[in-house]
């Protein structure tokens, strides 16, 4: 289904998917049409498929950006605090800043200190983008995201955009409650999607959802000599 999305304009994707039902929500739809793919990638930005962006990492294919939205859409209200682990383009950054609007806030975090560069960079191209920067609706950082960022917490959704090889409790910890967590975690050399909830009173439950490939959450690259 997902390479039949790919248009030949930022709203004939969106369009296709939502058609495809790859996007059922109406706000996802919304915010994905705010935000043009093309100033995330150069390479095949209305293709629905991931694209090399450097650094071993890719810019996620749009039905999973579509897909990880509606999965923490009830946590992505007006005012929302979001972290995105593994933020590589900001596609998905500004995205998730579009659905937390007005008064949300989103922190974008990768260890690669030219992929926040390009994050921030791309964020730059548009209007919109540039609002969200300068108001400090979307922030981005450089540390591992496996430690989530304390300094913002609690948020009231988590995204990690790269398979982790375990839940990383500390991720759950900065978990709102209620809040919700969407990542990818590897086990035996298969990816699936877990989406981790902590209730109003702190209760979690794990839910294994389907399989997926993503770069892999790793120890940050040593500075080069
Ligand atoms: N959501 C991004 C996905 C980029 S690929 C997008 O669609 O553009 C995954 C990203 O995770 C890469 O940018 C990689 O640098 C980052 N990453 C991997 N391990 C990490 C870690 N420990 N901490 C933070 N970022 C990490």
């Amino acid at each position: 289904m997902a390479w039949r999305s790919s248009g030949a304009t930022n709203a004939a994707l969106v369009e296709n998917m939502a058609r495809n039902g790859l996007i059922t929500s109406s706000r996802v739809k919304q915010a994905m049409l705010r935000v043009d793919r093309a100033h995330y990638t150069e390479q095949a930005p209305y293709q629905d498929s991931p694209q090399y962006i450097g650094h071993l990492a890719t810019i996620s294919a749009p039905h999973m950006h579509a897909s990880a939205c509606e999965s923490l859409l009830p946590h992505l209200q007006p005012g929302s605090k979001v972290l995105d682990v593994g933020c590589g383009s900001g596609y998905l950054t500004h995205v998730l800043a579009e659905l937390v609007k007005p008064d949300g806030k989103v922190v974008g975090i990768d260890h690669i200190q030219p992929l926040v560069d390009l994050s921030r960079g791309n964020t730059r191209k548009s209007t919109a983008g540039l609002d969200l920067l300068r108001s400090g609706a979307i922030r981005y950082i450089t540390a591992d995201g496996r430690l989530g960022w304390k300094e913002e917490a609690p948020y009231d959704a988590i995204h990690v955009g790269a398979a982790a090889a375990d839940f990383h409790q500390e991720l759950i910890d900065q978990l709102k409650a209620p809040g919700r967590l969407f990542i990818p975690v590897e086990e035996d050399q298969l990816q699936h999607i877990w989406v981790i909830d902590k209730d109003e009173r702190g209760v979690i439950t794990r839910s294994k959802e389907y399989g997926v490939r993503y770069v892999p959450l790793t120890d940050t690259p040593k500075p080069e000599h």
